[in-house]
């Protein structure tokens, strides 16, 4: 299985990050996406995706950074893209996006930073990882105008309703799907159904989002079966069918080894 967006690099995971990632092979993944925050977090997903071939980073700054990280900062994060030794490790470019929801960087900055990102995966190619919240219409508008119909990615953690997964499938985006299916059955099973499998990919946003019943746990790359379970429990299909696709949809969209 892959996790799509994991945060193993951060704080929560400092005392012990090998034994996640080891109990993330046993459970049976296969890669992981490590998804950078802001500039201060690079050094760690940078040395993480070059110590294991099956650990892959993204590159960006997260929308409740970008009230402290400035343009500047951003270019010279996304210089890691001319650099050799870890260029081939990036196959994405985020996270990135809307929160007005959490309010915690002025919206005006946060869309700045967004259009800047999108330019970005727009002159590379990249797909885009991005974060949306209480700010859906903004960032699909953004990802019109600014991406000119030349980016693909995936809306993480998807919690638009179904006329935004709608727009984000005529964008040619992915929505990612974590524990917080688990937490409201009856709200999701019937988005999932209306969705379909080729639309999704799975991911944990660890440490955050831990499916029920572990809700108030740290949650962690090991626990994406407990997502495909729920998964392939709502589309009424069995659990290797969930895997089997969305792994692919994975593969295809970050250009993962097959
Ligand atoms: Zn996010
Ligand atoms: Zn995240």
């Amino acid at each position: 299985m892959i996790d799509t967006h994991a945060h193993v690099h951060t704080s929560s995971f400092d005392g012990d990050r090998d034994a996640v990632l080891a109990r993330t092979w046993d459970s049976g993944g296969r890669y992981l996406i490590e998804v950078n925050i802001d500039p201060a977090g690079w050094p760690e997903v940078r040395r993480m995706a070059r110590s294991d071939p099956r650990i892959y980073a993204t590159l960006g700054v997260h929308p409740h950074s970008s009230g402290s990280v400035g343009p500047d900062d951003l270019e010279d994060l996304l210089g890691a893209l001319d650099d050799p030794e870890i260029s081939p490790r990036i196959v994405a470019i985020g996270e990135t996006g809307l929160d007005y929801y959490r309010d915690y960087a002025p919206h005006d900055r946060q869309r700045d930073l967004f259009h800047r990102h999108v330019a970005a995966a727009r002159e590379t190619g990249l797909p885009l990882v991005v974060h949306a919240r209480a700010a859906h219409d903004d960032v699909l508008r953004i990802l019109r105008e600014e991406g000119q119909g030349k980016v693909r990615g995936v809306l993480h953690c998807f919690s638009g309703d179904r006329a935004v997964a709608d727009q984000a499938r005529d964008l040619g985006f992915l929505l990612g799907f974590g524990g917080a299916i688990t937490y409201n059955p009856k709200r999701s099973a019937p988005l999932l159904r209306d969705i379909g499998l080729d639309r999704i990919v799975l991911e944990t946003d660890c440490p955050y989002m831990a499916p029920h019943p572990r809700r108030r746990e740290r949650n962690e790359p090991a626990n994406v079966p407990r997502i495909a379970a729920a998964v392939a429990e709502y589309l009424g299909i069995d659990r290797d069918e969930v895997e089997r696709t969305t792994d692919g949809n994975a593969i295809s969209l970050f250009g993962l080894p097959r």
